[in-house]
């Protein structure tokens, strides 16, 4: 659990005397025997500080304050143990009209102006998360002194915007522009070594010199980061930033299409037309992110947002669970042990064969080195996670998750060995894709303990967890097995022990589709184009060689057989000729496409395909009603029990289109009489997969 407890851990950060300082509003303040005003923000009730219209406002009377004091400096810094601040709060972008931003924002760039316009040094003391909002309040300071543990960064563009107070023009004058661009374009934050390199702060010192420093820099003899100005100057000349701008502009469209994503377009626009006129950025920052707080795209993100905070929500109290026992080191267990022990879980990982186990540490410890970048949390979690061919951790674990191949009978049995040696109080899970949990289930003797969880592959990439329940399961099994999700930073989504749960039952329609296209004879990878101009992250052909033919295969046809023959196409002959002859995908280097040395699929330009598919507007309905249709099934089934984690589940589980904010939030904006209208035409076009679930019906209230 170090993580947490890192987390919990009280710092002793260096408040000067504001430490002492009552809580006014959200701010406390205290000048110190130099004549230092420290403003500590310190929102109460929260753990986390963010920027809202009343933090602004009392910042304007504590500015204001300054200006007729005139101290000597003044530092503004957190009192919050997580960092500076997490960014603005994000519950003013719901549903906010142009006119009100706008007027909002010019308010607010008023008060970091004249924070800017101070004549005494004025000095932004930076630990932990300096987000967003919080990282335009430090650079409306004249100096930033950052802690080693800082993470700087503008996550704007996750919500389809830019960074609107300030952030595009201070971050690329003082700076370098390009780095600046680079961290706004692509909202990954920078550690703070980092920003002290680019220029983004002035220096690093550990917590304990930070009143040293500051009482450097309020004599003016502290260091000012250079990088930044002489970067700056160079862009200051058009040409230089017209050029730099038509390579971010092709970097963007490798990442986001501009009709689905326009929010970096317009930050490179933006610095190319006005680049080194700040007062020029400023005008058109506030007109331009104004106008992006509008866009379906900004407003469907800010919802994916709050989809997030309401799965995390599903965590009731605590899961109890210290120690998990795996069984099974393949593709699914081994990731599944190393994330847990990642997040600081103990866990034990058996398996029949050692060389799997051999595997599953290699597999682990490249995907630490990858996500933690830090070796001695590297060391720390490796040394969490233990290979245990005996098995001897089954008895000492609180969760035994089971992750062996899929077969029942193979299950079963190892369950009846396990259920008699577990601890009492401890959960049996199953990472099962598709058997019903109810027959799983029918030999233990004590099944109210037993649960699916129902991770997704890659687990570190892949934030969903299903939660499967089925009758015999208690309700604590089920509140545990969710909080357990939540504490090893994944997403929970309930759902119920039907055919494929939510995610595997809606995304099979969706690659059946695309597989019954081609035997159609329709071009791969104009399929899989129609898929992606729609927003999917992968065409579903594409897809079915990552997930493996035979897996694919396998789903579909046990949906098939459960769903019953309406439900699905069949699988054409050919794909199940590929599966006898192991071209099975990605995996085997050979499936639907044929893969390069780097393993990426040959795909031709679909703009050279000559083919009648060309013009049929049908092409992108076809794949994806068929998976809408399925979610509208699941919840008229109780599959899952609302809209919210329904649309949630398919974001994070399938990479459903973001900015559409949800199969069922796109349904319900594009026209749910128009959605049906339309499968009516293709089922008789097509048969009966394409027949509207009744279900349809109680979305149109
Ligand atoms: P895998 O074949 O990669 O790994 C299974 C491992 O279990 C192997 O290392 C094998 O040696 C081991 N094993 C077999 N019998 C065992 C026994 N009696 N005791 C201990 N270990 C034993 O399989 P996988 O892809 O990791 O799938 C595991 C489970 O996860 C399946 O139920 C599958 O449906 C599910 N799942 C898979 C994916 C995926 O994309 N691969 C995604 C979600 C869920």
């Amino acid at each position: 659990m170090s993580r947490m407890l890192d987390a919990l851990q009280p710092r002793d950060l260096e408040l000067g005397p504001a430490r002492g300082a009552p809580v006014e509003g959200n701010w406390r303040s205290a000048i110190d025997e130099n004549r230092v005003r420290w403003l500590v923000l310190d929102r109460p009730g929260r753990s986390v500080n963010t920027a809202d219209r009343a933090v602004l406002e009392e910042l304007a009377t504590h500015v204001m304050r300054a200006e007729a004091e005139r101290p000597a400096a003044l530092v503004i810094r957190s009192a919050k143990p997580s960092g500076f601040a997490a960014g603005a709060d994000i519950n003013q972008f719901k549903g906010a009209s142009k006119a009100e931003i706008e007027a909002a924002m010019r308010e607010a760039h008023s008060v970091l102006d004249r924070l800017e316009a101070l004549s005494f040094p004025t000095i932004a003391v930076i630990h932990g998360h300096c987000l967003g909002a919080g990282l335009e309040f430090a650079l409306a300071c004249r100096h930033r002194i950052a802690t080693p543990d800082a993470s700087l960064g503008f996550p704007e563009v996750m919500l389809g915007l830019h960074p609107g107070l300030g952030g595009t023009y201070r971050s690329t004058m003082v700076a370098d522009p390009i780095e600046a661009m680079t961290m706004m374009l692509t909202g990954r934050p920078a550690r703070a070594k980092k920003a002290k390199a680019i220029g983004l702060v002035d220096a690093v010192v550990e917590e304990r010199h930070v009143a040293a420093a500051v009482a450097a820099y309020a004599k003016g003899e502290g260091r000012k980061a250079e990088s930044g100005g002489f970067k700056a100057r160079a862009f200051s000349l058009r040409p230089a930033r017209a050029f730099a701008a038509s390579q971010m502009r092709r970097t963007a469209a490798e990442k986001a299409p501009k009709d689905h994503y326009p929010a970096p377009y317009r930050l490179i626009d933006l610095w190319e037309a006005h680049g080194g006129n700040a007062k020029a950025m400023q005008a058109a920052e506030i007109e331009s992110f104004a106008t992006l707080i509008e866009t379906p795209t900004a407003q469907n993100l800010v919802r994916v947002f709050f989809l997030r905070e309401t799965m995390k929500g599903l965590k009731d109290g605590s899961s109890g669970v210290s120690h998990v026992h795996v069984i099974g080191a393949g593709a699914m267990g081994g990731d599944i042990a190393a994330w847990a022990a990642r997040e600081g879980f103990r866990v034990t990982l058996a398996d029949l064969d050692p060389k799997a186990l051999g595997r599953a540490v290699k597999a682990a410890t490249t995907m630490l080195e990858k996500t933690l970048r830090n070796p001695l949390k590297v060391r720390d979690a490796l040394d969490r996670l233990v290979p245990d061919l005996d098995g001897v951790g089954v008895a000492h674990a609180d969760l035994v998750i089971e992750a062996v191949p899929e077969k029942a009978a193979l299950k079963t049995s190892i369950y009846a060995a396990v259920e008699p040696k577990l601890k009492p109080g401890a959960i049996l899970a199953t990472n099962t894709s598709a058997l019903p949990l109810e027959s799983l289930a029918e030999g233990l003797s004590d099944p109210s303990r037993f649960v699916g969880l129902h991770f997704f592959n890659p687990v570190s990439r892949m934030q969903l967890v299903e939660i499967v329940s089925h009758p015999a399961a208690s309700s604590e099994t089920l509140r545990r097995a969710t909080a357990f999700a939540a504490e090893i930073n994944r997403l929970p989504a309930p759902v119920a022990s039907a055919p494929g749960f939510l995610v595997n039952r809606s995304l099979t329609p969706y690659m059946a589709e695309a597989l019954a296209m081609v035997d159609e004879g329709i071009p791969k990878e104009r399929i899989d184009e129609a898929a992606t101009r729609f927003g999917m992250p992968m065409g579903p052909v594409e897809l079915a060689d990552q997930v493996g033919l035979d897996i694919a295969l396998d789903v579909a046809t046990s949906l098939r057989e459960r769903l019953g023959p309406d439900a699905l196409p069949e699988a054409p002959e050919w794909l199940k000729r590929l599966v006898a002859e192991k071209k099975l995908g990605r995996k085997t280097r050979a499936g639907l496409y044929e893969y390069d040395a780097d393993n990426k699929p040959k795909k031709g330009k679909v703009e050279a395909l000559k083919d009648g598919a060309k013009s049929d507007p049908d092409l992108t309905d076809r794949l994806i009603l068929p998976m809408l249709n399925a979610v509208v099934a699941c919840l008229r089934e109780g599959v899952v029990a609302d809209e919210a984690v329904a649309d949630g589940a398919m974001i994070f589980g399938t990479g459903f289109a973001p900015f559409r904010g949800g199969p069922i939030h796109y349904a319900r904006t594009r026209g749910v009489d128009e959605i049906v209208a339309t499968m009516r035409r293709l089922e008789s076009r097509l048969g009966p997969r394409f027949r509207p679930d009744e279900g349809w019906e109680r979305l149109k209230g």
